[in-house]
C-alpha cells in the first residue's frame, strides 16, 4: 500500500530550488506535493494535517501504535515514502473496520477526512 511521493512541484515550478525535491520554495511558501495529487504548506502539513492524522489513527479500535510511530517520522524525512496522511487514513481506516469486524470488536462508523 506504500505508493512513492513524487516531487511533481519542481517539475511545475522552473525556478524551484533543486536541492528541495520533495517540497520547493516558491515566493517563501514551502510545499508538499504528494503521488495522490494531494498537496499542503509546509506550515499547514506539519501544524494541522499530520497532527490531525495522528489523532485520528491514535483512536483506531485495534491499535497500531509503532506503525503509527514509524508512518509519522516518515513524514518528516526528506524522502517521504507514502501517501499523504489523508489518503493512507482513509486506507487504514477501511482495514481498521475490517479487522474489528473480524476480531468481533463493537466497531461505530471510523470518522472520515474529507478535504
Ligand atoms: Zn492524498
Amino acid at each position: 500500500m506504500i505508493q512513492w511521493y513524487v516531487p511533481l512541484l519542481p517539475l511545475l515550478l522552473p525556478h524551484a530550488n533543486a536541492h528541495t525535491p520533495y517540497g520547493t520554495r516558491a515566493q517563501g511558501h514551502d510545499a508538499l506535493v504528494f503521488s495522490c495529487n494531494h498537496h499542503f504548506p509546509r506550515r499547514r502539513f506539519f501544524d494541522t494535517v499530520l497532527p490531525k492524522f495522528e489523532t485520528l489513527v491514535r483512536s483506531f479500535p485495534v491499535p497500531i501504535p509503532s506503525t503509527i510511530a514509524l508512518i509519522v517520522d516518515d513524514y518528516h524525512h526528506k524522502l517521504i515514502s507514502q501517501v499523504c496522511p489523508v489518503c493512507l487514513y482513509r486506507t487504514l481506516k477501511r482495514e481498521q473496520e475490517t479487522l474489528a469486524k473480524g476480531l468481533d470488536k463493537k466497531v461505530v462508523q471510523l470518522q472520515s477526512w474529507e478535504l
